[in-house]
């Protein structure tokens, strides 16, 4: 409680009325302590806060009703920016005008039976009126920042809730590549993902221009679009990561599509050619058959036999792999020399290698015996030795292909080397998938129908084995099998 200026000395009043005002926080309570002050230093009987516009209307800030005779002292009071005193018969006007060095905010007004207003009195009051000024200053530039800052938080906010709703995940690096930003979609990224990120960031960062890239992680891809911000002198990297893999699956849907096109016109074609040779063939022989001798017949046959088993190929190959796709695919395992099977395939390949001018190199050694279907591998080793002499590479003098076997652990490894024209990096993955033949000139003056290499891969999966190939364009390739040798009745 303020002690009355009578009672007590100027200074202790002082210190009260400096106290009182610091404990203010808002303008609700400033008003009540300017009430409380005052009152302190007088008996007020009422009291009014008169807030003057420009055009000098006059408004009591709480509204409560005021005789308006007092309208012209009040607008005097606060033009003259002094705290002046208008005794009446019973009682005094004290017109406080409250004022900063920019604003003035309002005239505080008190009745007061008081009469004797002492110099220390209106010292008092000249105090609290340019302390309480500053103090309303204060009060309303904090509400201002509160407000802007309110304003500020609700566009974040309001950001914030449009880039949590995107699909994609949103993340701003510094230099440092610390995170400045980021969004909800960026927390539930995959982790391996967010360590995949560094080498675009540094790249951006080093260049000072954008970049893109694709990335494909556990099946899933990713397109990266990676911003390069220069922000108050600060380098930063803006990231937008989009999961594709929807659109990627239908990108390869239709390829798949396109490819199947594909095959069917070139099985069309595959399976025109010997059809027409044989028949072309067996024709002659029927016009012509007592024209012939012996040996022409001879060869006539053996081409049509040779035509024949390279047709009963291609259906194999297609009945197979319709059964690989229905899944009805079913070995039948038996125990045998796997070196003496491929020393057969080598011997049923050799004219084929011949005329290819393809030596094959087969260390045949010890019996290796395993229990496996048997049919079913033989395809898998006839198809990569027959690719590895069809792929041959015609700028090579010397071109072979060689084959080696070990056993390891429980597993056999067979080694199907060539010195062919060899694969390109970015077809190391796609020559498995089904339909596919590398695109280049050399592949295709080669017939071939691109399921061969999905059918080896199947096979040898459903064997519990792997395919691996090591392979350089121009140099050649190097088709590593591993298979469980088996056991019976696994
Ligand atoms: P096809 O031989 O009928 O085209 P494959 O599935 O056997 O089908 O092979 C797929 C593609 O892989 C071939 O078109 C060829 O481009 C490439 N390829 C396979 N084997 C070799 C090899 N040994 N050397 C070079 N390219 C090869």
């Amino acid at each position: 409680m303020v002690e009355k200026v009578k009672d007590s000395s100027f200074y202790s009043n002082l210190s009260n009325i400096i106290m009182e005002i610091s404990k203010v926080n808002d303008l609700d309570s400033a008003y009540k302590t300017l009430s409380k002050i005052s009152s302190g230093l007088i008996d007020v009987d009422k009291e009014f806060f008169f807030k003057i516009s420009e055009e000098d209307k006059v408004q009591e800030i709480f509204r409560t009703a005021y005789d308006a005779d007092i309208e012209d002292m009040i607008i005097w009071s606060n033009k003259n920016l002094d705290v002046s005193i208008f005794p009446e018969e019973n009682f005094s006007y004290v017109f406080v005008p409250i004022f900063s060095l920019n604003t003035k905010h309002f005239v505080y007004t008190a009745i007061t039976k008081e009469d004797d207003f002492s110099n220390e009195m209106m010292m008092l009051f000249r105090i609290i009126s340019f302390m309480t000024g500053n103090l309303f200053e204060n009060l309303v530039l904090y509400d201002k920042i509160l407000n802007k800052n309110f304003i500020i938080e609700k566009n974040k906010n309001f950001l914030n809730s449009i880039l949590n709703s995107t699909n994609d995940s949103i993340v701003v690096f510094s230099e440092n590549q610390e995170i400045n930003f980021k969004n909800e979609k960026y927390d539930n990224l995959d982790e391996g993902l967010q360590q995949e990120l560094n080498s675009i960031i540094q790249r951006t960062l080093d260049t000072e221009k954008n970049q893109s890239e694709e990335k494909e992680i556990e099946d899933k891809f990713f397109s990266i679009d990676s911003n390069f911000l220069e922000f108050e002198n600060e380098k930063n990297v803006l990231l937008v990561i989009r999961d594709i893999s929807g659109t990627k699956e239908l990108e390869k849907m239709k390829k798949i599509d396109k490819m199947k096109m594909e095959f069917l016109s070139m099985m069309s074609h595959e399976l025109r050619t010997p059809l027409s040779a044989i028949k072309a063939y067996s024709d002659t022989i029927i016009d012509s058959y007592e024209m012939l001798d012996n040996e022409t017949l001879m060869e006539f046959f053996r081409t049509i036999q040779s035509e024949t088993n390279h047709l009963s190929r291609l259906l194999n190959d297609l009945l197979d792999f319709s059964k690989l796709e229905l899944k009805t695919l079913h070995l039948e395992k038996t125990e045998f020399n796997i070196n003496e099977l491929i020393q057969e395939i080598c011997n049923t390949l050799e004219e084929f290698s011949n005329n290819n001018d393809v030596e094959i190199i087969f260390h045949k050694n010890e019996s290796i015996k395993v229990f496996m279907d048997r049919t079913r591998i033989r395809q898998v080793i006839f198809n990569l030795i027959q690719n590895a002499i069809k792929y041959s590479d015609k700028e090579k003098e010397h071109r072979f292909v060689e084959i080696t076997t070990e056993i390891k652990e429980n597993n056999i490894i067979i080694k199907i080397k060539d010195n062919s024209i060899g694969i390109k990096s970015e077809d190391k993955e796609k020559i498995f998938d089904k339909f596919y033949r590398s695109d280049t000139s050399l592949t295709y003056e080669i017939q071939g129908t691109g399921v061969g290499l999905s059918i080896v891969k199947d096979m040898v999966e459903l064997h519990g084995g792997t395919i691996e190939l090591d392979t350089e364009l121009g140099k050649g390739s190097t088709f590593i099998l591993t298979i469980p040798r088996g056991v019976e009745n696994e």
